[in-house]
């Protein structure tokens, strides 16, 4: 993600880049993007989580269903009827946003906490605005005071939030205070609103039955489903991996849902017979309760798939197929199947939950599942024009810059050209949405994009295009380049203006003497007390730069380079 910046890199210093020399890719909307290097081949288990990964709620349908559901739970615990008459709007809410519990404000926030968008209710603050309520822009990410709408589960109540926020600061009988509105002696703080709504939003999730009952019984409605599926989970297994279910949900949602995506005549090929869902995977966990999973975790139980209940007793033994599995930890899970970190790539779409803990605690491989990328990869090239607009006032505003140096006295009047940049980087947002991109505003990247880089090997709009791919394939990252590597072209003279002391030894691999040797004063070896005097440039490949390497690869390297040099 980092490579593609504002602009695209066919142009690097104004120079197209050779058809030749460029790389071949699949189609963008089959496409897996690579933030660290994977050979697919080293993958032994293809984990999946359910809801929003192999289970695509469809959108705006299931955000619909979500926001009434909550704004019913909202007016249960006292909140005006009125809040009922709020209608579910896509185009406000977009995912990663953070809740300020003190000043109810929805920000979109670059990776360090620095304020891009923050709206009050249906309100967009100014520059100024911002600066009084927020000093420097910032903010630090205190969890006692913000909240995270990582996933696509939050999208409604990023909206409700709003409506909310909106309602109250703007309502004759309310009275408006910076962290929260008056109402006669009552007063009520914008935590105290969030805290309900976090409630409410759990409460239709966890405790209340309507949100997954209205889902089970109207499938078609609120979740694609497509007949690729038991192809591509046969394929993965006929390559020689394993897969396995790991999933939050209960096993009787789990089942439903499940039952529905397999639900074709057919099987893994049109001639084969239709066959159960569980067939597909070698281990089912539901009940995972993740990110707990990736830390203690809970009992591992078996699941009696006639009535849902669990077994007495704690599981102990081999997994058994097509047995469903409740619960349980990473750890124990992991020894069960006889995978290590890296064998396993996670496929999920939960930044936290799936793929922040399984990397970080324990280092499985992880493939995140962003479903916005078909919209987002939609405006990024649909929107060429925009982008072209802006890259041509980047250019004009080198041109006005371009024969003046310090000795300038007159100062070029970039006003009109500044007011222009400025109105194509705010059409290009309104393209995504009010909120603009999930990944960036302007040229600035998001949080919810530092996040993706730092925490995905891989992420695409949909697990299915592994489809595309031969389980051979070696992902490989572009290079994330830094302004001065992405302005710079490498074939562009630089001339040394002062001598420097370089860095770089000169050797050669096969040459045995070091050049640069004499000039250094060598000490007789007997007349020395230190065991090395200096550091030698390795002579072979010691360390990769991709996480992919197998410890077999880097060991072949050094013996061969070993025996070569002894
Ligand atoms: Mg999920």
């Amino acid at each position: 993600m980092g490579d593609q910046g504002m602009y695209s890199l066919d142009v690097v210093d104004g120079k197209k880049q050779d058809a030749t020399t460029k790389k071949w890719y699949r189609s963008a909307p089959h496409r897996i993007f690579v933030n660290r290097s994977l050979h697919l081949e080293n993958i032994k288990f293809y984990g999946f989580d359910m809801d929003y990964t192999l289970a695509e709620y469809k959108s705006p349908e299931y955000e619909i269903l979500g926001f009434d559901l909550v704004k019913e739970r909202m007016v249960s615990i006292g909140y005006p009827q009125e809040i009922l008459e709020f209608e579910y709007d896509t185009s406000f809410p977009v995912r990663g946003l953070w809740f300020d519990t003190h000043y109810g404000n929805l920000l979109k926030v670059d990776a360090y906490g620095n304020i891009l968008v923050c709206a009050h209710g249906f309100e967009f603050l100014k520059h100024s605005q911002v600066y009084e309520l927020y000093p420097n822009k910032f903010l630090t990410l205190d969890e006692s005071r913000v909240y995270v709408l990582n996933t696509l589960f939050n999208l409604p109540e990023t909206y409700l939030l709003a409506c909310l926020v909106d309602f109250f600061t703007n309502s004759p009988q309310y009275t408006k205070s910076k962290t929260g509105v008056k109402c006669g002696d009552m007063f009520m703080s914008f935590k105290s609103i969030f805290q309900d709504v976090r409630n409410a939003v759990d409460f239709v999730h966890i405790q209340g039955d309507q949100l997954k009952k209205r889902t089970t019984e109207n499938l078609e409605k609120y979740v694609n489903k497509d007949d690729r599926l038991p192809m591509f989970l046969t394929r993965l297994r006929e390559s020689g991996a394993k897969t396995f279910l790991l999933t939050n949900s209960g096993y009787n949602f789990t089942d439903k849902i499940m039952t529905y995506l397999f639900d074709f005549p057919h099987g893994a090929r049109p001639e084969e017979p239709h066959k159960n869902w569980k067939t597909y995977f070698d281990t089912i966990v539901v009940d995972a309760r993740k990110p707990l999973f990736f830390g203690e975790g809970t009992i591992l139980r078996q699941v009696n798939p006639e009535t849902g209940a669990l077994r007495v007793g704690i599981h102990t033994g081999p997994f058994q197929k097509e047995h469903v599995y409740s619960g349980g930890s990473c750890d124990v899970f992991t020894e069960l199947i006889g995978a290590k970190g890296k064998d396993v790539l996670y496929v999920g779409d939960h930044i936290f939950g799936d793929i922040l803990k399984s990397k970080k605690i324990r280092g499985w491989r992880t493939f995140l599942i962003v479903p916005e990328l078909v919209q987002e990869l939609h405006v990024w090239t649909d929107k060429c024009q925009l982008f072209d607009d802006l890259q041509k006032l980047d250019v004009k505003l080198g041109e006005m810059y371009k024969n003046l140096d310090s000795s300038t006295k007159e100062k070029p009047d970039i006003s009109k050209l500044r007011a222009s940049i400025r109105d194509a980087t705010h059409k290009m947002d309104m393209s995504y949405g009010m909120m603009g991109s999930l990944f960036r505003s302007g040229s600035r990247q998001t949080f919810f994009s530092s996040q993706v880089v730092r925490y995905a090997d891989l992420y695409a709009a949909t697990h299915l295009n592994l489809l595309y791919y031969p389980f051979s394939y070696m992902f490989r990252a572009p290079a994330m380049l830094l302004p001065h590597e992405s302005t710079v072209a490498h074939e562009q003279r630089f001339v040394l203006e002062s001598p420097y002391v370089s860095r770089s030894k000169v050797f050669s691999m096969d040459d045995e003497t070091d050049v640069k040797t004499s000039q250094h004063k060598v000490l007789e070896r007997s007349q020395s007390q230190i065991p090395h005097v200096r550091p030698e440039t390795p002579r072979s490949v010691t360390h990769n730069h991709d996480e992919d390497f197998s410890d077999d690869d880097s060991d072949k390297t050094s013996a061969k380079n070993g025996e070569k040099s002894d």
